[in-house]
């Protein structure tokens, strides 16, 4: 099924203007994913909103939101590539130039079409879903989310629409405080919103039971065109801020069972932006091992080995978990003609 046990061609979109925090307005990256991301930006952002980005950053000082998000110079700059990175992965993949494609700094979900918020200035998964929906007559996307924080952005921006279905795996009780399971969108939306909010303690084996009950019937139901998966790393286990159990075992295996769906479902399209990770060590293993997985790369067993953590135990799969899950798919699985 993945591309017949061969390696699947997989874009790697970057730019250096990623970080622009740092660079100048020189770098040869620029014109082509500026100009892209630019024409496109209006699809989710308000113009008043996206020039009061422009100038705060040009000021170079104070907040773009209530204190999160500083309006450092360059920023914009930095903001508007990586929605060009997104896009221009998106683009790759529906042309059908690569199957697969990463965007490592895309992933910033809890953008709004006229706010900034927990460190996204504008959300380049839901720019992305727009210009597919605009320019590919795309009809139906899947935007499943593991970062440890909740889709917020994202999902407000497709609540009340059936063409964008959005999963999200969080911690529930942090930042943005949104997320509860009854959370599954409005009017022609409702049941295109799922919301799997995850309370700690609970092990590995229980997140990824979640993963598995709701996940697959879902994209196999609704039948994407395109996948488009936010593979942010702060639910690893050793993440600072968040509090979930995943470790790189569990991240190569939502890597895997996402890029199986995408073949089995969406004719292997699929999408891969990074996230949130405040570890930066525990971010480049689980990325690389995303990469690896999806791609099919070959790597020899050492190297891979040396990505992964030492210890994998996912311990037994929670009772409260197994409750939560039968709610959320009683919840959700009618819309799609599932038997729960
Ligand atoms: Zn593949
Ligand atoms: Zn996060």
């Amino acid at each position: 099924m993945p591309c017949l046990g061969m390696p699947c061609p997989t874009a790697f979109v970057w730019s250096g203007d990623y970080e622009l925090y740092n660079f100048g307005p020189w770098h040869p990256y620029k014109p082509y994913l500026w100009r892209l991301a630019m024409e496109e930006l209006t699809l989710v952002h308000t113009r008043h909103y996206i020039m009061f980005v422009k100038r705060k950053c040009e000021d170079g000082y104070g907040f773009l939101d209530y204190g999160d998000t500083p309006a450092a110079p360059g920023v914009y700059e930095g903001a508007v590539s990586r929605v060009g990175g997104t896009l221009t992965a998106a683009r790759l993949v529906m042309e059908g130039r690569y199957i697969h494609a990463f965007n490592l700094g895309g992933g910033l979900h809890h953008a709004r079409p006229s706010s900034a918020s927990g460190f996204c200035v504008f959300n380049d998964i839901a720019v992305a879903v727009r210009y597919l929906q605009r320019w590919h007559g795309v009809k139906r996307v899947a935007v499943i989310d593991v970062d440890g924080h909740h889709a917020d952005g994202t999902q407000d921006i497709f609540y009340s629409e059936r063409e964008v279905l959005t999963i999200s795996f969080h911690r529930y009780g942090i930042y943005p405080g949104t997320g509860w399971h009854d959370e599954v969108g409005v009017g022609d939306g409702e049941g295109y919103s799922v919301n799997v909010p995850l309370t700690p303690p609970l092990t590995e084996a229980s997140y990824l039971y979640a993963f598995r009950e709701i996940v697959p019937p879902l994209i196999r139901s609704y039948k994407p065109e395109i996948v488009f998966l936010q593979y942010g790393a702060d639910s690893h286990r050793d993440d600072p801020l968040v509090g979930l159990p995943l470790s790189t075992h569990g991240y190569q295996e939502i890597a895997s069972i996402v890029h199986g769906l995408a073949h089995e479902a969406s004719g292997g399209k699929l999408v891969v932006t990074g996230g949130g990770g405040y570890n930066p060590d525990n971010v480049r293993r689980i990325w690389a091992i995303g990469f690896i997985t999806v791609s099919g790369v070959a790597v020899s067993e050492e190297e891979l080995r040396s990505l992964h953590d030492e210890a994998h135990d996912p311990g037994k799969v929670d009772k409260p978990v197994v409750e939560l899950v039968e709610k959320i798919k009683r919840l959700v699985f009618p819309y799609h003609g599932i038997d729960v």
